[in-house]
């Protein structure tokens, strides 16, 4: 930890500190990464220090990563300061000043890119590994889904690590089994197109499928891989521990989704000596991460913002969307990717009967695909003129990645 560093490091805190204050002082954002960045530059071995001698746990998966951090953050703060990386910055310079930021505090959870697990694992010797979900993101650029699962499983494989793992997603799973140690965790899954065959022999996976559209159990017809036995899962509005103890969970963000994402962290949170009861009520506290799910008042509308970046994210954002006027935006640039053939991906029928505005850069594109999908919309030039369009009430906006910081930042950056 801090204390214990020999000088270069200390340097490398210490500048890399002070990059990140003025960064947050001058509007460009929390600073997390250039203060990162510029610690690692002094310091290339800095993670590897600052990990040192600290209980972690990393959280990874293409989807609901930056919310499970949050809530096992939140858990875990039962015992003491968390160190996070609670923006969301997930590659080795937000991980390296999330833990130069919090000081001496022997707890970390840190959100971790999916391609650089192997990569944080080599760092922090992590405690417990966290595996959410793998599936396609970003076309024109991200591994295959199952290229990601195979270097998930090489990096725990025999390793002493503890993994907690969704139990519901085949990728995980086979990912997962390599691990000496596993809790698994019936955390639900949407989307099925990613592990249609299975990873280790090729062969269909075969699924029932229950009344919320996930799979309640599936099996590889060609192997032994099958679901394991889960040891949380959720019934309802409650989850179910370990010891067969259920605890209703409420939370002030929407949706399954996200109470199979508080149990992953009640899940991770155990590991460190956590007891769910005791996390519970910490967890009902968090009104938004990172902007998302925040309820917003402006112009006479109160408006949700949800975040969909890949067509798995889509299928849960329709599932946290209260049946209201709703509001998609798409953009392809950079971050999002400059494909937009996903849109074929994702069924958009279940947003049939609403009132549906489309804007972005990407509209037409969106416009196309709902017309093919029977979903009647209307295109808006702008979030502007979509709040002048609809009367006063609820609002629903989904939006992907820079559509959503925009949009986001219209709305005075919310917290
Ligand atoms: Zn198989």
């Amino acid at each position: 930890m801090t204390t214990q560093l020999p000088m270069r490091a200390k340097l490398a805190v210490s500048v890399s500190r002070g990059v990140a204050a003025i960064s947050r002082a001058t509007g460009r954002g929390d600073g997390s990464v250039i203060g990162g960045r510029i610690g690692l530059a002094i310091d290339p071995g800095l993670l590897a220090r600052l990990a040192t001698g600290r209980q972690i746990a990393l959280v990874s998966g293409t989807n609901g990563k930056t919310t499970t951090t949050r809530l096992s953050a939140a858990a875990i703060g039962v015992l003491g300061t968390v160190a996070t990386n609670s923006f969301g910055a997930n590659l080795p310079n937000g991980h390296a000043a999330a833990l130069a930021q919090a000081g001496d505090t022997p707890y970390a959870v840190l959100e971790v890119d999916e391609h650089y697990l192997p990569h944080a694992w080599s760092a922090t010797r992590p405690m417990v590994v966290a595996m959410l979900n793998l599936t396609r993101d970003q076309l024109d650029r991200a591994k295959e889904v199952a290229m990601l699962a195979k270097l998930w499983r090489d990096t725990v494989r025999g390793r002493p690590v503890h993994v907690v793992a969704n139990a519901d997603d085949p990728m995980v799973v086979w990912a997962a089994s390599a691990a000496q140690e596993v809790t698994w965790v019936a955390a639900g899954q949407r989307w099925h197109d990613d592990s249609a065959v299975c990873p280790e022999c090729g062969s269909a996976i075969a699924r029932v499928i229950g009344e919320t559209g996930d799979a309640t159990d599936w099996r590889c017809t060609g192997c032994a891989l099958a679901r394991p036995q889960p040891q949380w899962w959720l019934d309802g509005d409650s989850v179910v521990d370990p010891a067969g103890e259920r605890h209703d969970v409420k939370l002030r963000l929407p949706g399954r989704v996200n109470r199979a994402n508080a149990a992953m962290a009640l899940a991770v949170a155990e590991h460190f000596g956590v007891r769910a009861c005791d996390a519970l009520p910490r967890l009902a506290e968090i009104t938004s991460v990172a902007g998302r799910y925040a309820m917003v008042e402006r112009d006479g509308k109160a408006i949700r913002l949800l975040l969909a970046k890949n067509p798995a994210g889509w299928l849960e954002a329709f599932d946290m969307a209260d049946h209201t006027p709703t509001l998609l935006s798409i953009n392809a640039r950079d971050p999002d990717g400059l494909d937009t053939s996903w849109l074929y991906d994702v069924d958009f029928s279940s947003l049939r009967g609403r009132r549906v505005l489309i804007t972005g850069d990407r509209a037409y594109d969106l416009g196309v695909r709902l017309t093919v999908n029977g979903v009647a919309f209307t295109h808006v030039p702008s979030f502007g003129a979509a709040l002048t369009a609809l009367p006063d009430g609820r609002m629903e906006v989904i939006a992907n990645y820079t559509a959503f910081q925009q949009i986001r930042a219209e709305l005075n950056r919310v917290q």
